[in-house]
């Protein structure tokens, strides 16, 4: 069984975004890029299934720039066996990037698919759940556990109030929670021997996908800024300024 992990390249998630000044969207220059955390999630899990001996390929899959090359050399590095770029200059929304990926299913006949569950940069929470939609594939999504019994895979997901498990035919798509697992670091020599996997390169207009955006970005703005606080001098202070705020009324 092939698995499909597509993974995207993103802030680093340890960088404070910078908002441009003139509000059109965050500030990329000279800030560090990483692959979103839940496509390691995704890509670790993939890796764990191969491991066990239920998968026997792992292709990783990024859509962006050609920088993107870095995110899929790590994730070749963690143990990907093959990696295709699909490049565009400019931002794929959510639904281009399902149906580029709705296209890679169709070619390379995936027994899952696995994404994170948002990417941290936009939030949209969206892409798996459409290229579900876009296929007809069942899907798991937040997943926090993944048991593969034959031609069903069994999935707990992480829902309001607890943990839910649901069984799902394969082929199917998967979207990971934090809880998965830990990914891997990459070693020295993985990171080498990764140098020499195979890296295909393609354009949307390869796939016949129009990523011609839907959505206008009015706005990007700062949170407000938090107000200072103040020292109390003891517990009867703090609980006295509680009661006055109405906290615990
Ligand atoms: P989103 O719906 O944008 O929050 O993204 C959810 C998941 O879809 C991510 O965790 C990735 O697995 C995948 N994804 C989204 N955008 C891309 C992209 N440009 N390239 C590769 N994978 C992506």
């Amino acid at each position: 069984m092939k698995i499909l992990v597509p993974v995207k390249r993103v802030i680093d998630y340890n960088v404070k975004p910078r908002v441009k000044m003139d509000g059109t969207g965050v500030d990329l220059a000279n800030v560090k890029m990483s692959m979103n955390p839940f496509d390691e999630i995704a890509v670790e899990e993939a890796i764990r299934l191969k491991e066990k001996g239920i998968a026997t390929e792992i292709i990783a899959v990024s859509i962006g720039e050609q920088k993107a090359q870095e995110t899929l050399r790590t994730a070749l590095a963690m143990g990907a066996d093959r990696a295709i770029l699909i490049v565009s200059p400019t931002e794929v929304e959510p639904l281009g990037v399902a149906k580029l990926l709705a296209k890679i299913v169709e070619e390379e006949a995936p027994g899952l698919v696995i994404l994170g569950k948002q990417a941290i940069d936009d939030d949209s929470n969206q892409t798996g759940q459409m290229l579900a939609a876009l296929t007809g594939r069942p899907q798991g999504t937040f997943a926090s556990k993944l048991e593969v019994e034959g031609d069903t895979i069994k999935v707990t997901r992480e829902v309001d109030g607890g943990l839910e498990t649901i069984s799902l035919s394969m082929p199917a798509i998967i979207t990971t929670d934090l809880r998965l697992n830990e990914p891997r670091y990459a070693s020295l020599p993985n990171i080498m021997k990764a140098k020499s996997k195979p890296m295909a390169q393609k354009t949307p207009d390869d796939y016949g996908v129009d990523i011609t955006p839907r959505l206008k970005t009015l706005k990007v703005s700062e949170p407000p800024k938090r107000v200072a606080g103040i020292k109390v001098a003891d517990v009867d202070e703090l609980v006295a300024k509680l009661k006055a705020m109405g906290v615990g009324a």
